[in-house]
């Protein structure tokens, strides 16, 4: 049986996660509730309403379920999903983000001027020296990173996308560019060396 990639489906943008996974030729798999989650190698959390997203997890048990899962397989959270696989939001009391990764974020933190917008950041490990596409909408930033969190990406001298040993984040939208390299790097080097 071939690796499937499972992409939460509660809300948000997860179809094109899943045609990302295809033009990869990973099979993929919508994540509805936590037995979902059963013959899944690796997880996608998509950008959505990260307070929405809490809600359903909740209510569904995924929120448990994705802790559960996240103890022995990769998982990877775009802006909103970096939003609730965070360890702490600041300023925000209504919604417990996960706590995947030690990393602190602030929603909407770009203001209304700039809430959306597209930019090119470097991400290192691409050893083609190419810059990827960023698009960031309504992105949250990342305020505050814990030691065993690594730096992935920056955008004007700020991390935008990380990882620790199974938790890949980052603040904008890969998903929503013609560029599989991070989607393929979380696959390579991440679902596939914590599977067994
Ligand atoms: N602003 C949204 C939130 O705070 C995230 C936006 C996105 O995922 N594109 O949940």
């Amino acid at each position: 049986m071939s690796l499937c990639v499972g992409v939460l489906g509660l809300q948000g943008d997860f179809a094109l996660h899943a045609a990302m996974l295809k033009r990869l030729k990973v099979r993929s798999k919508t994540v509805r509730r936590p037995d979902d989650l059963t013959d899944c190698a690796g997880l996608i959390l998509p950008g959505g309403e990260s307070t929405t997203l809490m809600k359903l997890m909740a209510e569904t048990g995924l929120d448990e379920g994705i802790k559960t899962f996240a103890a022995g397989h990769a998982v990877m959270g775009t802006c909103a999903g970096l939003i609730m696989l965070s360890a702490g939001l600041i300023g925000e009391k209504k919604v417990t983000p996960l706590g995947l990764i030690d990393i602190e974020a602030e929603r909407n933190a770009y203001g209304r001027q700039v809430d959306s917008f597209v930019d090119r950041v470097r991400v290192p490990v691409f050893k083609d020296g190419k810059d990827f596409e960023a698009v960031f909408i309504r992105a949250p930033r990342i305020r505050f990173m814990g030691e065993g969190v690594k730096a992935m990406a920056r955008h004007r001298d700020e991390v935008v996308m990380a990882r620790n040993e199974r938790v890949l984040v980052m603040t904008f939208h890969p998903e929503l560019t013609r560029d599989a390299r991070i989607h393929e790097y979380f696959v390579k080097e991440m679902v596939m060396k914590s599977r067994f």
